[in-house]
């Protein structure tokens, strides 16, 4: 573990003093047994990598309790605790039988009662619950948590016995025991985790039904080594099922505590965390196994074999002894034990760097962010962001029925539009703190990741107009999944730079005899590769002795090292790229043009001028999502068969690509078009409108082929923009071009609504459309 020495110290042993200067430990989790009646498939004790519990007595011996609640007393007695919790764990406790329960919550009630309150708790997988339990629980105050991951299919999912057969009958039984009013005092609430295959509003209705006293979700023990299952290539699957349960909880007036949850809702209002998955507090938790031996906390067990051992026990050590190894007393030193991505991290006081154990990556071990590092930004982000109870959730990661309804009649406000801009930078930041934790061995990227960091503090205007450029959210995509360029990320943050009007001095990649800065432009250079240093101050930008202003200097074609600015179109405050010179802009089925002559650029940028200006007078309210959203026009490269073409990708949110057209008005068409593409991917990129899982295709009025759903709500909503603009346009041609256009519409929209893939979202949206063109009657 890449951890300073200094935190090393050796045990006291068994006849030392306290040594006075450990944060003393208030939580104790006792294997009372190691082995399970259940066979989960995700059990961290069993199906993980540490197998220790094979080298464990079954069960924990009276000597061996009375050591364990000693030790705990004399700890509690010598740093004046007021309480200590204790959790009664396994494996399964309840294998222990009631007679054995009691006899143990007698020993630690006999021991640490006279000096601390003890909270005595106990979790189990509820199959073993029964009346003589129960009373056993109520006589000692024993508050139990009962671990259920959903309704029967979802508890099904993992929460087998060994032979395949449910456990879901089983666990319920236990559940209606606990609520019924002998024993409610006994019941501390339910413990679930998280699968994403299963749905989250479900898992919710049915934990929600066991009328529990609090519910803990918990992500499912992973790290760098094994990550967690992303279905379809999901960026944040965990955020996004997890927001899914958070929005119902709000609008349900949050009816029962969510440990996960509410602890962020603390950090946020300055307070502490209650859950050791996030926050800045110390873990002041300590496990001893059923043979005495001290342990870590348990979920280190799926990083590798002997995660958790500390090689100490309570027979031969203090509890202050426990407290002083490096592993446990590093978990007690808050910010300054996280790994510098982390540290550096604008939401890292409420994230605190996730789960010790989802930090771990095989080579410099937990000095890494948790490997749900973008899930844990995007919710944070959200849950710290929300409002009120009574008020809608805030548009960061969703989008409220208000919004999908406004957006679904055709053009949408700029609100709307707002809300889907701040989409995309939820989703760029989310990406490039996946990407930030991987610069370690390339000194390029690491410069400009440092350089990003400070800036994002400093300057953040500066960093969100580099990062809403379309094509930044590209590259970020490509380098996540090993196609691009890490090191680009300092040329990201060298354009952030340029606009921060900053002095800032780093090494930036040459490829293709260029170095780019997105938003900017880019410097031709002699080499086809290479690393060369760029300054930058005041706005200006220096490379190899020349000196730029990106805002002022003319493009230098001619000029082997000379400044190729991005050409930009102003309309009234509105300020677009001419996109033809940034690396990754080729996202499209057509190709793009290279770098325009001057004359070339000056004709696109005054077509554009003229084109956005008639979007504004013939259709005000499409303007909005054109002004809001679109940031950068891509020239395309003219189509064989004479047709004009334009596109838009989901991976280049802001941008739209068109071939070059006679005349403004069909750019305002073909500009309108695609940025109804583009509303539709950020839409679809928080909002499930159809069942992804289903493959059937249906016929459209535009296409030969037959389309998947998507393809057909694209199609839809696009359609439905360009006929609204026939419509307002005179004409006979143009009165042509609407009924066309509202014919697919129409014919498209029966097709989606006939299909049955919709979800309820979907349904709602493309009925509104269906309105919309039925208001055109
Ligand atoms: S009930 Fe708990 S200890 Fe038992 S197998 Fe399942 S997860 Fe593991
Ligand atoms: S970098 Fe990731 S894991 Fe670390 S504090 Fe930030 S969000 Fe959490």
């Amino acid at each position: 573990m890449s951890r300073p020495s200094s935190l090393r110290s050796e045990p006291a042993g068994a006849g030392g003093e306290p040594t006075g200067s450990v944060t003393p430990l208030t939580q104790y989790v006792l294997k009372l047994v190691s082995r399970c009646d259940l066979a989960c498939d995700h059990c961290y004790v069993y199906e993980h990598p540490d197998q220790s519990w094979r080298r464990q007595p079954r069960m924990m011996a009276p000597a061996t309790v009375a050591a364990v609640a000693g030790r705990i007393a004399e700890h509690a007695a010598a740093h004046r605790l007021d309480a200590v919790r204790v959790v009664l764990h396994g494996g399964e406790p309840l294998l222990a039988g009631a007679a054995r329960l009691d006899a143990t919550a007698a020993a630690l009630r006999g021991a640490i009662d006279p000096v601390a309150r003890l909270d005595l708790r106990m979790q189990s997988n509820g199959v073993l619950l029964t009346p003589a339990v129960c009373d056993v629980l109520l006589a000692h105050d024993i508050k139990v948590g009962i671990s259920l991951d959903g309704d029967r299919a979802a508890n099904d999912r993992h929460r087998r016995h060994a032979n395949g057969a449910s456990s879901h009958r089983q666990v319920l039984r236990a559940l209606s025991l606990l609520r019924s009013p002998a024993y409610r005092a006994a019941y501390a609430g339910i413990l679930c985790t998280v699968d994403v295959a299963n749905d989250p509003i479900r898992v919710y209705e049915a934990l929600l039904a066991e009328e529990p006293p609090h519910i803990d979700f918990l992500l499912p023990h992973a790290n760098w080594d094994n990550p967690p299952a992303r279905p379809d290539g999901r960026a944040t699957p965990y955020a996004d099922w997890l927001l899914a349960v958070h929005r119902r909880w709000l609008a349900d007036g949050r009816p029962v505590p969510i440990r996960l949850l509410e602890s962020l809702l603390s950090t946020a209002s300055g307070h502490g965390s209650h859950s050791e998955a996030v926050g800045l507090g110390p873990a002041d938790l300590v496990v001893v196994e059923t043979d005495g031996t001290f342990e870590q906390v348990d979920s280190l067990k799926s990083a590798f074999d002997g995660a958790a051992a500390t090689g100490l026990d309570v027979f031969r050590h203090r509890v202050d002894d426990a407290a002083a190894h490096p592993g446990i007393a590093v978990r007690q030193t808050g910010l300054a034990g996280l790994c510098p991505t982390c540290r550096a991290c604008p939401v890292v006081r409420h994230c605190g760097g996730g789960l010790y154990a989802h930090r771990h990556r095989a080579g410099n071990g937990f000095d890494n962010p948790s490997v749900y590092c973008p899930d844990l930004l995007k919710l944070v982000r959200v849950v710290t962001a929300a409002p009120p109870v009574d008020e809608p959730v805030p548009p960061a990661d969703s989008l409220s029925p208000r919004v999908l309804d406004d957006l679904a009649a055709g053009a949408g406000t700029a609100g709307s539009a707002e809300q889907l801009a701040a989409i995309h930078l939820a989703l760029v930041r989310a990406l490039l703190v996946t990407l930030g934790d991987r610069v370690d061995g390339d000194p390029v990227a690491a410069a400009g990741w440092r350089l990003l960091v400070d800036l994002d503090d400093a300057h953040p205007e500066a960093v969100r107009t580099v990062l809403t450029h379309p094509f930044v959210r590209r590259w970020a995509r490509r380098c996540r999944d090993g196609a691009a360029d890490l090191s680009y990320l300092a040329c990201v943050a060298a354009a952030a730079a340029v606009h921060a009007r900053i002095r800032a001095d780093l090494p930036v990649p040459v490829r293709d005899g260029r170095v780019s800065l997105p938003t900017l432009g880019a410097i031709a250079r002699h080499a086809e590769r290479g690393v060369v240093r760029l300054a930058t101050d005041d706005g200006d930008v220096r490379v190899g002795g020349r000196r730029f202003n990106p805002d002022t200097d003319p493009a230098r074609e001619d000029d082997p090292d000379g400044w190729l600015p991005v050409r930009t179109v102003r309309v009234d405050g509105h300020r677009l790229l001419l996109e033809d010179t940034d690396p990754h802009r080729d996202c499209y089925d057509i190709p793009v043009e290279p770098r325009l002559t001057g004359a070339a650029a000056v004709g696109w940028v005054r077509q554009l001028e003229r084109a956005v200006r008639r979007v504004d007078a013939e259709a005000p309210d499409y303007a909005a999502g054109v002004r809001t959203l679109l940031r950068a026009v891509v020239p395309l490269r003219p189509d064989r068969t004479g047709r004009y073409r334009s596109a838009a990708a989901g991976a280049a949110f802001g941008a739209v690509a068109v071939t070059a057209v006679p005349d403004d008005a069909t750019l305002a068409v073909l500009l309108v078009h695609e940025v109804q593409h583009l509303k539709l991917s950020a839409t679809l990129d928080v909002c499930d409108l159809f069942d992804r899982d289903d493959t059937r295709t249906l016929t459209v009025p535009w296409r030969d082929d037959p389309r998947p759903v998507e393809g057909a709500l694209h199609g839809v909503y696009a359609h439905l923009a360009v006929a609204d603009m026939w419509r307002r346009r005179p004409g006979p041609v143009a009165e042509g071009h609407f009924r066309r256009y509202r014919a697919w519409t129409d014919g498209a929209i029966d097709a989606l609504l006939g299909l049955g893939a919709l979800t309820p979202d979907g349904d709602r949206f493309v009925r509104r459309m269906r309105a919309a063109v039925d208001g055109w009657q």
